[in-house]
């Protein structure tokens, strides 16, 4: 090959992975990544547009320890309490059970005033069993008086569209099942593209529902568009639980199982390379171990899997 031709591709080498890293829309930093036991390392996900440090805190099970391994890691340069208090704009808050919530209760008194997104019931929830000054001083601007006013309640309403203050970004909210709960999954907008968050969920068929395959329809023209980024959905538990104790979650089985239900919606090509963030795995590591092979094996679409850690950066 001449030289000429040799520069003419590696300028078009260079330009194309230039492109490709343009093309990234949002940065996640896990502050929190399992389900369970481990109170140091519980679903927490900072979001923001790539370039921006007015992050959306998609559940709140740990903080501050998330952020002390993320500044280890260089991911941030300023103090832990100011990455708490200036970069952390709001919460989407999924449900009110503690592994999503306890982060966020625990560092309350050292946050700054900020808006925390969720449904009515899981408001009411932390309105009526957390910040109640019976279990906890109240920090919000409802519920027991004196009402301290840090945290402001903001109720969204199923698939509507909504700001998140102080950010670039929108989010809209649909309803999923998680055993006797409703939780939620978030869809972020930012200029145009999308990343769904999931809190915990259960398959459709154990849950007796149609959550999921009404969520898989509202997603599946933006996976065809080329505008959803990833999805972040949880796998609990590897596939020797038995569905009768599920308690609202899925294994790899039940997971491959909706995402051919999405397949059938979109295509499957569609979802070739796709990313799939799988979060909320419960511990012991064994376990953990076991859902990791178990999705490898039964990934017959070819989804890009994704194991997210604690304050390593992801984008997408
Ligand atoms: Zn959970
Ligand atoms: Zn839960």
């Amino acid at each position: 090959m001449h030289l000429k031709h040799k520069l003419l591709l590696l300028t078009i080498l260079l330009l194309s992975s230039f492109l490709v890293q343009a093309q990234k829309s949002f940065k996640i930093v896990p502050l929190g990544v399992f389900g369970g036991i481990d109170e140091s390392n519980l679903s927490a996900y900072m979001v923001a547009p790539i370039g921006s440090n007015n992050y959306i805190c998609m559940d709140a099970g740990t903080l501050h320890y998330g952020i002390e391994k993320a500044i280890e890691n260089k991911v941030f340069t300023i103090p832990a309490e100011q990455v708490l208090k200036k970069y952390i704009k709001g919460y989407c808050i999924s449900h009110a059970h503690l592994d999503h919530v306890a982060g966020l209760i625990i560092n309350s008194p050292d946050d700054s005033a900020k808006n925390i997104y969720a449904f009515a019931d899981c408001i009411n929830t932390i309105k009526t069993h957390y910040f109640t000054w019976a279990s906890w001083a109240n920090f919000a601007n409802e519920g027991d008086a004196p009402q301290l006013k840090k945290y402001t309640y903001k109720v969204l309403t199923p698939g509507m569209e909504t700001d998140i203050e102080n950010t670039a970004m929108k989010v809209r909210a649909f309803p999923l099942s998680h055993s006797n709960l409703t939780s939620t999954a978030f869809l972020v907008q930012s200029k145009g593209d999308y990343l769904l968050y999931l809190g915990d969920t259960g398959t459709d068929e154990i849950e007796k529902s149609h959550n999921l395959q009404n969520l898989w329809q509202a997603i599946a023209p933006l996976i065809k568009a080329g505008k959803l980024k990833a999805i972040m959905i949880e796998v609990s538990f590897p596939d020797e639980q038995p569905d009768k104790t599920l308690f609202g979650h899925l294994t790899p089985k039940w997971l491959m199982t909706e995402m051919n239900g999405l397949a059938k919606l979109t295509g499957a090509n569609e979802l070739k390379n796709l990313n799939v963030v799988v979060t909320h795995l419960k511990p012991p590591y064994i376990s953990i171990q076991k859902i990791k092979k178990q999705l490898g094996a039964e990934n017959n679409l070819g989804l890009n899997l994704v194991y997210p850690q604690q304050g390593k950066v992801l984008d997408f």
